[in-house]
């Protein structure tokens, strides 16, 4: 069963749906993330490239090095989207963006060797020093 919500931007000029249905949501503490987005950590969500269509694409591109890009709302800043290009087959798009973002739990902390001090753990969530791919402590 799909569940469709929609999300953007902070000025609107970007605009998205999305199938959340079977979303994977994560906490990322990675170096990148706390300096692309001036927070403590990232919170994102990943389903399948095809749950995710844009109905407004930002203008914002930036390239992290020859992996991925970030998508991000030339007008406001908004950080929207991961595109990696290992993982086309993937959306990754910022969790915070959802017009409601209260309907996705966190499934998962990554990158949890370079989380601030003073941020807890989320407790039962499982914890990953570094990547997805890493074994859980
Ligand atoms: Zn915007
Ligand atoms: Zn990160």
């Amino acid at each position: 069963m799909t569940l469709m919500h929609e999300g953007g931007c902070r000025c609107g000029a970007a605009r998205y749906r999305v199938d959340i249905s079977n979303a994977t949501t994560l906490i990322c503490h990675c170096r990148d993330c706390q300096q692309h987005l001036g927070a403590p950590f990232s919170v994102f969500s990943v389903v399948a490239a095809a749950q995710f269509t844009w109905l407004s694409p930002p203008a914002g591109r930036i390239a992290f090095g020859n992996k991925a890009e970030r998508l991000f709302c030339a007008q406001c800043g908004t950080y929207l989207k991961w595109e990696g290009v290992d993982s086309t087959d993937e959306a990754e798009f910022n969790t915070m963006s959802l017009d409601d973002p209260n309907g996705l739990p966190v499934d998962v902390e990554i990158f949890v060797r370079s989380r601030l001090p003073w941020v807890k753990p989320l407790p039962g969530i499982p914890q990953h020093a570094a990547g997805r791919g890493d074994q859980a402590s």
